[in-house]
């Protein structure tokens, strides 16, 4: 049987109900990632379009995205830079507020792990409201990214992030969507 990706990877996706707050559907991915196949896979998959694009720096949103993000980044042979929750970064850095599917939070990047007009992908596990994701394309045009590219394992379609990114003229990239929160 020749299995899609989207159908493969997904047999790899753990969903926990009701974590970390009721209603909210869990989209496990240390399934995928304790998967050598999978994993390998999803890898590639998230790179496939930017191939070509001489990415010059991943950006890896803390923590899911610095497990998928330095695999991206080994694999488009470009840098690493990490977005993090505040106060965890030791040098200068830039701040931003953004809110979660479920809360509010701070993240930042140090002020020169991008220079100005370098090109730079953003990598996460999963995009629900797009929150997140805004906040970190925001953090990184503030330091002079050109920000051409981000890609997610998952999409939560009826939650708009990816639209919401779209519409900030980043391309986004993901693999497969789940229905709900
Ligand atoms: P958002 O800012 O709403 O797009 O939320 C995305 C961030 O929250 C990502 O870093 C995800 O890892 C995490 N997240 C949000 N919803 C879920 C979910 N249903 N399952 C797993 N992680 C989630």
């Amino acid at each position: 049987m020749n299995l899609t990706v989207t159908d493969d990877l997904m047999a790899t996706i753990r969903t926990i109900p009701n974590y970390p707050k009721p209603g909210i559907m869990f989209r496990d991915i240390t399934t995928l990632l304790g998967n050598a196949r999978a994993f390998r896979r999803a890898v590639d998959e998230l790179v496939h379009p930017f191939a070509g694009a001489k990415i010059d720096k991943v950006a890896g949103i803390e923590a899911r995205g610095f497990i998928l993000g330095g695999a991206v980044a080994h694999q488009l042979s470009a840098g690493f830079v990490p977005i993090r929750k505040k106060g965890k970064l030791p040098h200068d850095t830039v701040r931003v507020a953004y809110s979660l599917e479920y809360g509010l939070d701070e993240m930042e990047i140090h002020r020169d792990g991008v220079s100005p007009g370098e090109k730079v992908m953003l990598v996460d596990d999963l995009i629900a409201t797009g929150g997140t994701a805004e906040g970190a394309v925001k953090l990184l045009k503030q330091i002079g990214a050109d920000v051409v590219g981000s890609c997610f394992i998952i999409d939560l379609p009826e939650l708009g992030g990816a639209q919401k990114i779209r519409k900030l003229g980043v391309p986004v990239r993901t693999l497969m969507e789940f229905a709900g929160h």
